[in-house]
Formats: C-alpha cells, sequence, structure tokens
C-alpha cells in the first residue's frame, strides 16, 4: 500500500508489531497515567498528530490472501492501537459516525474472512463488539483507568471463544501476581517511561531481565515475547 500525505491521517495503516492496525481517533477519551502515545507525543518518534475523528478507506478489500493469513495467524487485525473506540461526551453511546465505520470495517473483514480483534476499556463498544463476533482484549490495570474487571470476567464468561482479559503489569514486583490469576489472560509488561510517583518500572521486551523471567514463567501469557505478532506464541490468546 503506497504511502501519500495524509498516510497518518487514515483509520488503517501499516503496523510495525502488528502488520496493520485500524484507529478512529488517535485523541482517546481514556487518559491512562502509562499511555505510552502521549508519553511520544513532542518527541517526533512514532508520534501520530492528536486527530479526533480518522476515517477507514476500504483497505481491507485490497489485503493480499498472504495478509490476510497473516493477519488472521496474528490472531486477528488489531483494531484501537493508538487510543480506543471513540465516545460521545456521555460516555454511553458510540458516536453515528464510528459506528458507520465499524460496521464497514466489520463487513470488508467479513467478505475477507479477516478475523477482528479489538483492544479496549469502553465497556459500550465491547458489548457491541462481542455481539457483532468481534474479538476483544478487555485491559484492565490497577489504576483506575481500565476496563471494570467485574463486567470484563462476566463478558469473559459469556463470550469464551471472543473475550480475553489482558492487564498492565506496573513493574516486576507484579509479574506473578497478574501472572498466577487464571482469570487474565495477557500480560503487557510496562515498556513506557519510568515513572516513580506512579511505581511504573518499564520492562521492554528486548533487554529487560524481568521481562525475561516472565516469559518463562507464563509463556502463554506475556505479550511481545518477539516484537513481533506474526511470530508471537501468545497470539492474544486466541490459538485455536
Ligand atoms: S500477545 Fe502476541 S499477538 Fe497479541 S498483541 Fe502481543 S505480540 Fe501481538
Amino acid at each position: 500500500m503506497t504511502k501519500d500525505r495524509f498516510y497518518f491521517l487514515r483509520a488503517f495503516r501499516s503496523n510495525l508489531k502488528t502488520g496493520f492496525s485500524v484507529d478512529l481517533t488517535t485523541n482517546c477519551p481514556n487518559n491512562c497515567v502509562y499511555c505510552y502515545t502521549q508519553q511520544r507525543r513532542g518527541t517526533g518518534i512514532y508520534e501520530r498528530e492528536i486527530v479526533d475523528e480518522l476515517y477507514y478507506g476500504g483497505e481491507i478489500l485490497h489485503l493480499t490472501q498472504e495478509e490476510v493469513d497473516r493477519l488472521n495467524r496474528s490472531g486477528g487485525l488489531r483494531l484501537f492501537s493508538g487510543g480506543d473506540c471513540p465516545r460521545v461526551e456521555n460516555y454511553n453511546e458510540i458516536p453515528e459516525w464510528a459506528l458507520q465505520e465499524l460496521t464497514h470495517i466489520k463487513g470488508d473483514a467479513d467478505e475477507k474472512r479477516l478475523s477482528l480483534k479489538a483492544f479496549t476499556k469502553n465497556i459500550i463498544f465491547a458489548n457491541w463488539a462481542v455481539r457483532h463476533n468481534i474479538r476483544c482484549q478487555l485491559s484492565i490495570d490497577s489504576f483506575g483507568t481500565g476496563f471494570p474487571l467485574e463486567q470484563a470476567l462476566s463478558l469473559r464468561l459469556q463470550y469464551p471463544h471472543l473475550v480475553r482479559i489482558r492487564t498492565l503489569v506496573e513493574n516486576p514486583t507484579r509479574i506473578a501476581y497478574w501472572g498466577e490469576r487464571i482469570d487474565v489472560d495477557i500480560l503487557t509488561l510496562y515498556h513506557g517511561r519510568n515513572l516513580e510517583k506512579y511505581n511504573l518500572q518499564t520492562m521492554p521486551w528486548y533487554r529487560s531481565k524481568a521481562f525475561a523471567q516472565a516469559a518463562h514463567d507464563y509463556p502463554t501469557k506475556v505479550c511481545c515475547q518477539t516484537g513481533k505478532c506474526e511470530t508471537c506464541p501468545v497470539k492474544c490468546g486466541y490459538t485455536t
């Protein structure tokens, strides 16, 4: 797919880790203290400008069969890599324009037999997604900004083929706590800047002893063991 000057303003784009990804906004409503997207702002490195609404241009239909197969081997095309599903101000609805985009994306994905996996903290979206047979990674955390745990557990019970619970692991002392929980499927080890105020300690997959130990202890749960979804053994928990 060629890049032009509107490339960074498009919903669908290539992604170093996941192959491709889709974002309907880069102006994430969640305001997590550990947000990687916000940490990159002002650095010029993998930085995305803030855009409220991004539109899907039918790119899925132009994927080659090889690209579709590769994405399916990665657990599906990732929805929301630099943000979350947009929401209207009262938080109780998905905006109409975003619903139209999501319906378009799902229709094209079905036509290409492409799985979708959405990373989200948005309850309204998750309930919509599971009813439309879209896989969901429900992101929880210890900071009060994640998907509410009780509702995540309930959705996981109702839709065991679609829903996985993913948690942020804040620092090495928390690896075993999260790793031993049988109702938590995927561990994302924090890999942003050290933030002492929040007890956030970076554990990048490529040069951290803590990460290597976690991957050894919880090989079916630790995200990013190879740095690429295509070669990942975990596949967001969608291995069957
Ligand atoms: S668990 Fe694997 S497939 Fe899922 S996001 Fe992490 S690296 Fe990618």
